[in-house]
């Protein structure tokens, strides 16, 4: 390369973007050096703004100091599941948008919130405009029971009634009927119990959080007293974590109520189970059998609300009141276990039980949905089929996140499979199999497609306007956030 050429292609960088060269010189000499040496940065497109896009975007941003990162968000919010699927009374969990807000404030990277990918844009429109596109919009739908009575009134999935009282635009309308006693939740994972325990919580605690609202008003009138949180399996094979349930013994005005005869055989299986295992088998072999000290004692008998396990049950119909027009109760397949350890299966026994209820929380699971035919698309795993987060048949084209690995894991793991998605795409860019040799427009191209489809992207400093109105609003009220509820209220603020 000619001395001149370098000069030349310092100055059209210099020109060209003065505020992005400017920010370069904070990345170091190495950065330095590496901008000035090449005539455009590789592009690449992140779809998704929840833990799996920004933690992506992270990693690359870090690793080189040459790569763009542009993000595309459904919403005009940023953060998915942070925002709309972390419990309101788990505010701790919440700080990653710390590190997720300097990730976007970042020189390199830029958020477009508004912008539907599959409806606004496709993802080949993209991959035509950046060197890379990486698919991370995680399992925005939910797995069915598939059993008679799915669909009548008092029946939700776990992921809506979380949208609802987190403030997910979709659910807003959703108002469960929160007027029965017995409300009963299907699946043993994480997200039931946090449906639980803010079925139960006391509203002293639940009014200092972001819950929304009007979830806030139907808790307070709620009459719902006992939850019970039904598995297929028994107790050794429950997918929730220790810290969750000891939330639910803890729970303040509460008490469980299990059945002892669940849990035979257990005490001799503990002994045999892996660490993790065992600490949360042993914390409900205490809750189910030992008997309370008294202080505990008079606690439960104080209670005015309870919970429960229930094992070896799955749902086999959705049971209607007189009138056919909302549920009345459950009928539950009595099971067997075959095997043993985590990897037992549930055997239907034959006999089946009915079990009066008002309300059903179907939590059995989250689900991928594909968003662009042109994206291969594993209908069976409900993921896009790729190795290492290279999409499969698709060169430039990676996913990362739950898309990547289907709807498990916490944020820590999601960030653990989006840095190696991340990994992947470099190592292709140094090896070549990423072709980055020639210029692609970027942002410049997609804004002009979305500019003549009518669509107006919020930027990430538009959404620190939202920020700010949600957090003061929330301070009026002895909360962290008062979210806004719906998408043309984001959009105005966003605006102003
Ligand atoms: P998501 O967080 O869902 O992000 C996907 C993003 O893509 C969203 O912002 C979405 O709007 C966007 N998107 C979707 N479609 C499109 C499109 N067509 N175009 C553009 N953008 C699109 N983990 C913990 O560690 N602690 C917890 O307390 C915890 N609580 C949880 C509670 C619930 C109810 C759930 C379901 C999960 C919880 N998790 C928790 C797990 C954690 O939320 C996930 O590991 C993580 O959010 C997965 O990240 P993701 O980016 O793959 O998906
Ligand atoms: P999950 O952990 O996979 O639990 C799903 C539950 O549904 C299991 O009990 C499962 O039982 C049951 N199930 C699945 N299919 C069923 C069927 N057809 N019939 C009856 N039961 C069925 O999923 P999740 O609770 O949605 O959580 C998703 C992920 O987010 C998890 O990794 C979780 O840890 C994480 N998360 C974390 C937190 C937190 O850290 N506080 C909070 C929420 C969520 P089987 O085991 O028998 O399949």
């Amino acid at each position: 390369m000619s001395g001149h050429k370098l000069l030349f292609d310092g100055l059209k960088l210099w020109t060209s973007g003065r505020s992005r060269w400017i920010s370069r010189l904070h990345d170091g000499i190495n950065g330095r050096v590496q901008a000035c040496f090449s005539s455009f940065s590789p592009k690449v497109c992140i779809v998704g703004s929840g833990p799996a896009g920004f933690y992506t975007a992270q990693h690359l941003i870090k690793a080189r100091q040459d790569v763009e990162v542009d993000i595309y968000e459904r919403l005009p919010v940023p953060f998915g599941l942070v925002r709309f699927g972390v419990a309101p009374d788990h505010p701790e969990v919440k700080n990653v948008i710390n590190t997720f807000t300097q990730t976007a404030k970042h020189s390199r990277c830029s958020f477009y919130g508004n912008v539907n990918v599959g409806r606004d844009v496709s993802v080949e429109e993209l991959q035509r405009a950046y060197h890379a596109v990486v698919l991370s919009y995680g399992a925005e739908g939910n797995r069915r029971m598939g059993v008679p009575g799915e669909d009548l009134a008092g029946v939700y999935s776990a992921k809506d009634f979380v949208g609802w009282y987190n403030g997910l635009p979709s659910c807003r309308e959703l108002s469960p009927d929160l007027s029965c006693e017995t409300a009963v939740i299907l699946g043993q994972g994480n997200v039931a119990l946090d449906v639980a325990r803010i079925l139960l919580s006391p509203i002293d605690i639940l009014k200092k959080t972001d819950i929304t609202q009007p979830a806030l008003e139907a808790l307070v009138d709620s009459q719902v007293r006992r939850v019970l949180i039904v598995g297929r399996r028994g107790p050794i094979q429950v997918a929730c974590t220790i810290k969750e349930l000891r939330e639910m013994v803890n729970l303040p005005d509460t008490r469980p109520e299990m059945v002892a005869a669940d849990f035979e055989g257990v005490t001799e299986a503990v002994k045999d189970l892996p660490r993790p295992r065992k600490r949360l088998t042993e914390l409900m072999l205490k809750t189910a059998l030992e008997v309370p000290g008294e202080k505990e004692q008079e606690r439960r008998n104080r209670a005015s609300r309870v919970w429960a396990f229930r094992f070896f049950r799955s749902p086999v119909e959705i049971l209607a009141n007189p009138d056919n027009n909302r549920t009345a109760g459950i009928r539950l397949a009595v099971n067997r276990l075959e095997g043993s350890g985590e990897g037992a299966r549930a055997v239907l026994t034959g006999e089946v039980e009915d079990v009066a209820c008002g309300l059903v929380i179907s939590s059995i699971g989250y689900k991928s949905l594909p968003i662009d035919p042109s994206v291969p698309f594993d209908s069976y795993k409900a993921i896009v089929p790729n190795s290492m987060g290279r999409v499969q048949q698709a060169a430039g084209l990676y996913c990362s996140g739950w898309l990547k690995t289907g709807p498990t894991g916490v944020i820590a793991t999601t960030m653990n499979n989006s840095f190696d998605t991340a990994r992947s795409l470099l190592e292709d860019m140094d090896s070549g199999t990423l072709d980055v040799s020639a210029a692609r427009p970027g942002s410049q191209s997609i804004s002009g497609l979305l500019e003549k489809r009518g669509v107006r992207p919020v930027t990430f400093s538009d959404w620190e306007k939202i920020d700010s109105v949600e957090t003061s609003r929330g301070d009026a009220t002895g909360k962290p956030r008062e979210k806004l509820l719906t998408v043309e209220e984001m959009l105005q603020l966003a605006r102003k």
